[in-house]
């Protein structure tokens, strides 16, 4: 049996809000065996000892929605709208990638959100050019040891260089299915299968029926849709007509969703779908208002996600202060509208910590394994040191975490008990050679999308986006 103790830390369970306990955890067999103090003072000797001394304790972060393939495409997002990511991202830079790109983009995208403390990912995964990219990308995650869900996305990026894309359209369901029956067949897996329509709003609504009922049938952890993404989307209505054809429920995951109504807010609710609102992304690409608050004040299980590194930092404590300084922007904008003062600013900085642990979790119907540090949840577990000049003094834990911490600040990671990251250094991961490799992809990726005629692309794409100016 496998044991560890981790000691000396001030532990965040995120059980009881965010209160902080004094106590040790013991690890066995991947799953915290006990939570309390005087653990490591009663050990027999016989389980290593993590010393958190002066660190914080907390669940890993669990990354709602993430493109981890687009590692390789860092910076080029920078000052894009949706319009210039649907034409650069979906219709270019997507249809060089080899399926080694989609695997390395993948393995280093999760190496990147383990180096972050988040142990936990939904990859939307819309890089799938061949039935080797399915293999490649899925692969990728798995061999990290990040756990998170795989959504196999359809979206049909047509590639642009020569790859085995299989005559018969019907390719990218069979090879589904046989990805569910073989890599992704556990259920108790690291990594599940999940699922990603090709574009929820945009497609025929009928096609995103049959590719929800698919899903289905093949039993997803997840299915991950954009959805309500500002005037981009407007009048596509997909919760109020997946609620008249009777298919909203637990397993759809609504991504970005700033334009919801609070109509729509209260369907989801009821159905136990979930949001994971992705607050840069909706800040900077014209899409509305971060949801985040406007969901859970409305109830529904909601969580945070980074999105696309080609854009944003793999940075979930970014993600949390994104969240809420912008709500607390546009409520003091409200008093100030009025003219008036706020006495007291909401909301608080807990609520974004919760989002970025247990309400992604709950988000993602994984809540009964992880998001919590409690007996017999997988250890899933993140030591924030506070010993860097910027989280000293560090009074308030959880003002630490949300306006402080960075992941250079990352300590220590564990997933289900193994750990990923010790002393501020991923184990096993010989950077240097992975560096040289994502430089290599990148650049030849880059070469080919210097090859293509951007404005021509762009005219032909304006009519397929409603209201752009
Ligand atoms: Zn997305």
């Amino acid at each position: 049996m496998s044991r560890r103790i981790i000691t000396a830390g001030r532990v965040l369970p995120m059980v009881d809000g965010t209160r902080e306990i004094e106590a040790d955890i013991l690890i066995e067999d991947g799953r915290i065996a006990a939570i309390e103090p005087g653990i490591a003072a009663a050990s027999d000797g016989s389980a290593e000892i993590i010393d958190a001394q002066g660190g914080i304790v907390i669940p890993g972060f669990v990354d709602t929605h993430r493109h981890v393939w687009q590692t390789q495409l860092r910076t080029v997002a920078t000052d894009w709208s949706l319009f210039d990511y649907f034409v650069q991202m979906r219709l270019v830079y997507s249809t060089f990638y080899t399926a080694d790109d989609a695997h390395l983009g993948n393995h280093v995208g999760a190496l990147e959100a383990l180096d972050a403390g988040i142990t936990t990912l939904v990859d939307h995964c819309h890089i799938l050019n061949t039935p080797d990219h399915v293999e490649a990308a899925a692969r990728g995650l798995q061999e990290t040891g990040i756990r998170g869900i795989f959504c196999y996305g359809t979206f049909p990026n047509e590639p642009r260089v020569p790859m085995p894309v299989p005559d018969d359209p019907g390719w990218r369901a069979a090879a589904a299915r046989e990805l569910r029956a073989a890599r992704l067949a556990d259920d108790h897996g690291r990594v599940r299968f999940g699922y990603a329509p090709a574009e929820a709003e945009a497609m025929d609504f009928d096609d995103l029926v049959a590719e929800i009922k698919l899903a289905r049938e093949l039993g997803a952890a997840a299915i991950s849709c954009h959805a309500a993404m500002g005037a981009y989307a407007a009048g596509a209505d997909i919760v109020g007509r997946l609620d008249e054809r009777g298919l909203m429920g637990p397993d759809l995951l609504f991504v970005h969703g700033a334009a919801f109504t609070d109509a729509e807010l209260d369907l989801i609710a009821a159905s136990g779908a979930g949001i994971s609102a992705t607050p840069e992304t909706e800040l900077q690409m014209g899409m509305g208002f971060p949801v985040a608050h406007r969901a859970t004040d409305h109830d529904v299980r909601t969580g945070l996600g980074i999105d696309i590194v080609s854009n944003y930092s793999g940075d979930m404590f970014a993600q949390m202060r994104l969240a809420l300084q912008s709500t607390r922007a546009a409520r003091n904008a409200a008093f100030e509208a009025r003219g008036e003062a706020p006495s007291r600013i909401t909301p608080d900085a807990a609520s974004v910590l919760q989002m970025a642990t247990i309400g992604g979790a709950r988000a993602i119907n994984m809540d009964a394994q992880i998001g919590t540090l409690e007996k017999g949840k997988q250890a899933d577990i993140a030591v924030i040191s506070t010993d860097a000049i910027h989280m000293t003094p560090a009074f308030d834990a959880v003002g630490a975490l949300v306006m402080n911490a960075r992941p250079s600040d990352v300590s220590t990671v564990l997933v289900a008990g193994n750990v990923v990251k010790r002393d501020g250094q991923l184990v096993g991961v010989d950077w240097p050679d992975l560096r040289r490799k994502v430089t290599a992809s990148a650049t030849r990726i880059m070469d080919g999308f210097r090859t293509v005629d951007i404005a021509a692309l762009e005219t032909a794409a304006r009519p397929v986006m409603p209201n752009l100016v």
